[in-house]
């Protein structure tokens, strides 16, 4: 029998578990960790409430959670209750998929004023991450500015922007819902330091924030490449920008019928926050494009800024005794491998980057690579002790680990706690989600 041990229970976490299944098949076990109670990583805390249709991804986990070679062992922080070296004592392979949940910084004057949050922390808060539940935003702001124009910072503009009866079937949490209900904005800017040619935004999520309740996309028309320089983008990215362009020709005066907008500030690179206490505005510098890359102008600009949430890219946290790359803000790797014995995959590997469904080869071909060093003997003989020996562990260590039994008693409660029309209420505190599993 081979152990392995994930850490993370997030997209390339089941991905991985599911690629061993059908590789080792009844001649391996495979605990799945994670350091919350619940799993689902940021298909849970990352994924915008209001988008319910991708968060069924995790149906395809469940299954993969509930067969009898794999187990869910929540509430255990790897590098902290249990250590990576110990875990490599007991485990045949051990495959870090912890994603990246630190906020890549600004590195810009300001950035520690109140009110200015990186979108870890602001979407954590309005998902329920346990985190990031206390963030407590002030919203009384005319002006939300968000930094980055990727599909994230698509994400906090459209959240900041709908409605109330909007989020209502969403699983977004009570404490965001009635927060953004007493938001008072008008504006909400996005700011990128690159033009209508360079957005990271995907066509479906541009394309939402035309048929929003109280909010109407404002793009000055001046702003956009000439059309027929669209024809050498990428299928995605000239329908994303055809989205720009259908925004920049509708009249003001049909605008203006939505009080909110949602304006694109194109060419403008962030340089400092400025306030007393709380951010009250943001320093830009315009740029132009050379070869595909901003540089800055030196001609700077302040704009009004009550709330601002820097959408600008994610960084993977350390764990002590593993390699890492401390310029790429991952674990230090060579496509997937670490050590022997030792891998990573999904965000961990190879940073911030694609969508849920590019976990999915990357979970298949650490296995593979897991196969490879069975194989060549790397691993050595098949004499670990696995889960075995890790309840030992937790025993002594009196961890209290949360299994996908308590999970299912979890999300119970949350479907229960749901107000109408919404999927779920989520637990906000590892203690509660901890009660409502025992
Ligand atoms: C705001 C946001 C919105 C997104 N929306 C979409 C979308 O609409 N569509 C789409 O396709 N993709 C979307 N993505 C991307 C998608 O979420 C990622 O591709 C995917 O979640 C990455 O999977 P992962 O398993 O590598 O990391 P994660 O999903 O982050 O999972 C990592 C897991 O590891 C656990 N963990 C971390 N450290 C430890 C430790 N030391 N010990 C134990 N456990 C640990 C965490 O608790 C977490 O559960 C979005 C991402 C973000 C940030």
């Amino acid at each position: 029998m081979r152990h392995i041990a994930i850490i993370g229970s997030g997209p390339a976490g089941y991905y991985t578990a599911e690629a061993a299944q059908k590789a080792f098949g009844d001649e391996v076990l495979i605990d799945v960790f994670d350091r919350l109670p619940v799993p689902y990583g940021l298909i849970r805390t990352g994924v915008a409430p209001d988008h319910q249709s991708i968060k069924a991804v995790s149906k395809r986990y469940e299954k993969v959670a509930l067969s009898d070679n794999v187990r869910f062992v929540g509430n255990v922080t790897i590098g902290e209750d249990v250590s990576i070296p110990e875990l490599r004592e007991l485990y045949d392979a051990v495959v870090l998929a912890t994603g990246a949940p630190r906020d890549r910084p600004l590195d810009i004057p300001g950035e520690d004023l109140g009110n200015v949050f990186g979108s870890a922390a602001f979407v954590g808060w309005y998902n329920g991450h346990p985190q990031f539940a206390g963030l407590d935003p002030d919203l009384s702001g005319k002006t939300a500015v968000v930094i980055g124009m990727g599909n994230v910072a698509l994400d906090v503009a459209r959240i900041l922007a709908k409605t109330p009866a909007e989020l209502a079937g969403s699983d977004i949490v009570a404490h965001a819902l009635e927060a953004l209900e007493g938001s008072k904005f008008e504006r909400v800017v996005l700011l990128g330091r690159r033009g209508p040619h360079q957005i990271m935004m995907t066509p479906k999520e541009l394309g939402e924030l035309g048929e929003l309740a109280r909010a109407a996309p404002h793009i000055a028309p001046a702003d956009l490449p000439a059309p027929e320089e669209d024809a050498i983008l990428e299928p995605g990215l000239r329908k994303s920008v055809s989205h720009l362009r259908a925004y920049a020709a509708t009249p003001e005066h049909i605008r203006a019928e939505k009080p909110i907008a949602i304006e694109f500030a194109f060419l403008a690179a962030p340089k400092a926050l400025l306030g007393t206490g709380k951010v009250e505005a943001i320093e830009i510098e315009k740029t132009r494009l050379v070869h595909g890359q901003a540089e800055g102008t030196g001609e700077i600009e302040r704009l009004p800024a009550d709330l601002v949430v820097s959408c600008i890219g994610y960084r993977t946290s350390p764990i002590p005794d593993v390699p890492f790359d401390e310029r790429a803000g991952r674990f230090a790797n060579d496509e997937g491998r670490i050590l022997p014995g030792l891998y990573c995959v999904g965000w961990a590997r190879r940073g911030p980057s694609g969508t849920i469904g590019t976990n999915r080869p990357d979970g298949y071909s650490v296995v593979e690579l897991i196969a490879e060093d069975v194989e060549a003997g790397v691993l050595g003989r098949a004499t670990r002790r696995g889960r075995a020996g890790f309840d030992a562990l937790a025993q002594a260590r009196q961890l209290d680990v949360v299994t996908f039994r308590d999970w299912k008693k979890i999300e119970e409660a949350e479907e229960r706690a749901a107000r109408e029309g919404a999927p779920r209420e989520k637990f906000v505190d590892i203690e509660g989600m901890i009660k409502a599993g025992r």
